[in-house]
């Protein structure tokens, strides 16, 4: 279960100002569920999705995966908790170049330690297979389709079984028929392997596909006063 209470973050503005970019008292997400996230441009969308991936400490408030708290994991810890419970899917899909779609895969899953190479190789194909792309493992990013990336993104995001799925606007940069189709799969791996997954979008026909919206209010207030805390 995810649970966060009473969450808050704040930057320093340029001028020496605090910006609240995000409030966020309640929210529990059981194993298997999927909430779409939603609210205006600069609602905190990516700033939730971030502290709840450990990439930033909340200025307050607590976030709890099963049990531990996310928000309390040492520096040294982070990097190896969000690869083994976390799957982020970007917008802008974020392959490594000079990889091909397998190894894009298989690196997420070497690199949480998960797996040894011959059982990474087996678990990559499989997923590959899985959104479609059987015929295309060896290719690099640049040789696939915008649709096509995005689903080998997908496979490397939900590759290690993660108990957590983040995904900002993951359809955004694709037409209609590829985003419909790369929401189906994650939705599809995600009820598969009881992830919880929580997407951002202002999509509302996206929206219209989740069973739970997160709403986010324009948090953003500016104060005279120095921040809490920094940026982790
Ligand atoms: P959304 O994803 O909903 O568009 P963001 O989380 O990106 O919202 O941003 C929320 C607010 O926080 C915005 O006002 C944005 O300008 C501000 N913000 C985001 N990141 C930073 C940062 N690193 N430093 C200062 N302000 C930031
Ligand atoms: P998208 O196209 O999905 O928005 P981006 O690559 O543009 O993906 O990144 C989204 C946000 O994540 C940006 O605000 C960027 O500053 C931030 N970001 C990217 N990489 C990292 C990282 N390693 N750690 C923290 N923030 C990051």
């Amino acid at each position: 279960m995810l649970e966060i209470c009473n969450l808050q973050k704040q930057y320093p503005s340029p001028d020496g100002q605090t910006i609240t970019a995000l409030r966020l008292d309640n929210l529990r997400l059981e194993r298997g569920e999927q909430a779409a996230l939603v609210g205006p441009s600069g609602s905190g969308k990516t700033t939730l999705l971030h502290l709840v991936a450990g990439l930033l400490a909340p200025t307050a408030g607590t976030i709890s995966l099963d049990g531990q708290r996310v928000d309390a994991l040492r520096e040294k810890e982070r990097d190896v908790w969000r690869a083994r419970n976390v799957g982020y899917v970007f917008q802008s899909f974020n392959l490594l170049p000079n990889l091909s779609a397998l190894e894009n895969v298989m690196a997420a899953l070497v690199f949480a330690r998960v797996e040894r190479e011959r059982a990474a190789r087996l678990r990559a194909m499989e997923l590959l297979r899985g959104v479609g792309l059987a015929d295309r493992v060896h290719n690099r990013p640049s040789q696939l389709s915008i649709g096509e990336q995005q689903r080998v993104a997908v496979a490397r995001a939900l590759a290690n079984r993660p108990r957590l799925i983040l995904a900002d606007e993951p359809t955004a940069s694709l037409d209609r028929e590829n985003g419909r189709n790369v929401l189906e799969i994650l939705q599809w791996l995600c009820r598969e392997q009881q992830s919880i997954l929580i997407l951002a979008t202002h999509d509302h026909a996206v929206m219209e596909l989740f069973p739970r919206r997160i709403e986010l209010a324009r948090a953003v207030e500016v104060s005279a006063d120095a921040p809490a805390d920094s940026v982790a």
